[in-house]
Parts: C-alpha cells; structure tokens; sequence
C-alpha cells in the first residue's frame, strides 16, 4: 500500500464532480462516480448506470477510457454520496475487470481509516484466469 499524492487528491475530485454533478438517487440510483487517470495523462470519469445487470461506475469510466484508445492505466478511485463523500473499494465483478485490464494500476480506497493506493492485482489474490 502507499500514500496519496496531490495527483491521487485531484482524481478523487474529479470522481467526485461526476457524481455531484449527475446524482439521482429516486429515479436512476446515479450514486457512485468514478475515475481513472491514464498513462497518457488523461481523465475519464463515469457514474454508474443502475439496471437488474448495470454498471458500476468504474466499468463505465474503463468503457469511455478504453472508447477513446486508452489501454494503459494509472490509477482508478470510486466514491459514494451526493458529493461522493464516502470512497468505496471495487466490487468483485469490479476487481476481476481490473485485474484483467490494469493488473498494475493503481485502486485507491479506505483502509484503516486512511486514504491508501493498492496495486489492483492485490485486490484478486487466486484469481481466475480466462484460458488463451
Ligand atoms: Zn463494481
């Protein structure tokens, strides 16, 4: 694990934009924003779209991220809340994609009552692996 940088500060603003800006908690259930800074230097951000089979808002930052050609990823943050207060780790599905996709970018989440980064391969010890 290791400490936030100013960059790392400035991702989780910009999750927490995209919720405060899209937030719909009676109709859609728009509560999560996420985030993900590529190698490129890029942001792309995401609110997760609700459905029996939906979205969390990481896969539709990945989605948007890897729409404009971006394959190479530093870090990802999710947040909670009407202005994404709370910082919440991947989900399982989540935490396979990442592991699939970003084996080494950076997750960012609460642990121990700090904000922390964790490589996102260490979210999935013993992970499946799709046969090539
Ligand atoms: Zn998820």
């Amino acid at each position: 694990m290791y400490s936030l940088t100013e960059k790392d500060y400035e991702l989780i603003a910009e999750a927490q934009k995209a919720i405060h800006l899209n937030y719909d908690e009676e109709n859609y259930n728009h509560t999560v924003g996420a985030a993900i800074r590529c190698n490129s230097g890029s942001i792309y951000v995401g609110v997760n779209v609700y459905s029996l089979h939906g979205a969390c808002a990481e896969q539709v930052a990945i989605g948007t991220a890897v729409t404009h050609g971006e394959r190479d990823f530093e870090s990802i943050v999710a947040v909670r809340g009407k202005d994404g207060e709370e910082i919440i780790p991947p989900c399982g599905n989540c935490r396979q994609i990442l592991h699939d996709y970003m084996p080494q970018c950076d997750v960012i989440l609460l642990a121990n009552r700090e904000y922390m980064k964790i490589k996102a391969k260490e979210l999935l010890p013993f992970s499946y692996k799709a046969e090539k």
